[in-house]
């Protein structure tokens, strides 16, 4: 057997040692520009490319973190993909990945019982989770037009044009949600996207509309999770929905390319999803082809942790959040853009010339920015639950003192 094959107990623990270790600043890769003709081997590989990808990414878990909404990820999704990666199971093929394709069915049965629906899939993201349910929406109810709001994410607009289906887009109200008095009357050949958690504010559109329309689809990617916590009632009406998206990539904490999308009737959803084809024992379901594992990583996340262990890292976080909006609040150089609904924090200075040198003096990966109705913003997702709050707080704090 070819030993590149085989587990390697040292040249692991090397990559796994590596990861402890302190890079000062990432080092340029000195790349070969073309294709190498002789290999290095993989052990040199490990010391070759680690000050530049261990030391050149952002640490997602660090005090400082929050910006954005990747999450840092617990050890034991690090585990699993580990596994996943050695074992490459095709969830296409059953014969290959039987126990693969039975712990993505329970992942699904334990989750989507929070979001009123009866399964669904994985996907990569909440991107193709997007597309997927508006496929189903066009396929299952004939709908020949998607409404979002101006908050939607991209990927609404996207996926509208590659299914060949209108988009219109409603204007948002002062708190970032869908206006729903814009909304146009006949909703019959329509599949309204509702946002749980828009991507920019963190708004949620209101959910009273769910059912209303041919189609009633939740892009749920990053605030789906709190319906695990006991902010579970923040999306209420949920379950009128046809179809939900979530990424768990996200606030339930995995490694990408890890989301989930859910139908209400999955059975009609993957009836008008399903291809078959000749080498396939079972109809291929979706948007993708060969698709891997990724859902032991969440499953042994959620064993690991239980939907308490989820919960009670989404509450901390959400109370992260609050601790930064009452800075926010209280703080008269600072305007909040909106009471924060799902841990996204969105303010600004009132001063607008202290924008710039603001952006400069804020710590690397503690903040981002967001531009609104043309304002520039600045944003804090609460997706870390180790940051530092104080220390967050401070350096705005210290950001904000007008320079000499
Ligand atoms: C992140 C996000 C998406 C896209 O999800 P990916 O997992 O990045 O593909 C869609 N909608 C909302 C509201 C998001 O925040």
């Amino acid at each position: 057997m070819d030993t590149e094959f085989a587990v390697n107990p040292e040249g692991l623990h090397k990559a796994i040692d590596l990861m402890g270790h302190h890079f000062d600043k990432p080092e340029v890769l000195n790349l070969p520009v073309q294709l190498p003709e002789l290999g290095m081997g993989s052990d040199a590989v490990l010391n070759a490319l680690a000050p530049g990808i261990l030391g050149g990414a952002a640490r997602l878990g660090e005090a400082s973190s929050f910006a954005h909404m990747d999450p840092p990820t617990p050890w034991i999704s690090w585990a699993m993909t580990l596994w996943n990666a050695s074992l490459n199971q095709n969830l296409l093929h059953p014969a290959t990945a039987p126990v693969a394709r039975q712990m993505e069915q329970q992942v699904l049965a334990w989750l989507a019982p929070f979001f009123g629906m009866n399964g669904g899939h994985m996907t990569p993201g909440s991107t193709v989770a997007n597309l997927t349910a508006l496929w189903s929406a066009r396929d299952c109810a004939g709908v020949t037009q998607v409404i979002a709001s101006d908050g939607a994410h991209l990927s609404i607009a996207k996926a509208a044009h590659i299914l060949g289906l209108s988009y219109l887009s409603v204007p948002i109200d002062a708190h970032g949600a869908m206006d729903q008095t814009l909304l146009p009357d006949d909703l019959s050949k329509s599949a309204l996207v509702l946002t749980a958690g828009s991507t920019s504010t963190g708004a949620i559109d209101p959910f009273v509309l769910a059912g209303r329309a041919a189609w009633t689809h939740v892009d749920a990617a990053w605030a789906g999770p709190l319906r695990l916590s006991k902010h579970a009632h923040l999306l209420g009406g949920i379950e009128s929905a046809d179809s939900v998206a979530i990424s768990a990539h996200k606030w339930l904490f995995q490694p990408k390319e890890s989301a989930l999308v859910l139908f209400r009737d999955t059975e009609k959803a993957h009836a008008a999803l399903s291809f078959g084809g000749a080498y396939l024992a079972t109809p291929n379901i979706g948007v993708l082809g060969s698709h891997g594992a990724t859902a032991t990583a969440l499953l042994a996340t959620l064993l690991a942790w239980g939907r308490e262990g989820v919960a009670q890292r989404i509450e901390h976080c959400m109370g992260l959040a609050h601790s930064l909006r009452n800075f926010i609040a209280t703080d008269e150089r600072l305007e909040l853009y909106a009471e924060p609904q799902t841990g996204i924090v969105v303010w600004r200075p009132k001063n607008e010339n202290a924008f710039d040198y603001v952006t400069q003096r804020l710590p690397v990966g503690s903040t981002s920015t967001t531009s609104i109705l043309g304002k520039r913003w600045f944003r804090n997702v609460a997706a870390n639950p180790s940051a530092d709050i104080n220390a967050l707080i401070a350096s705005i704090d210290r950001a904000l003192a007008e320079p000499v």
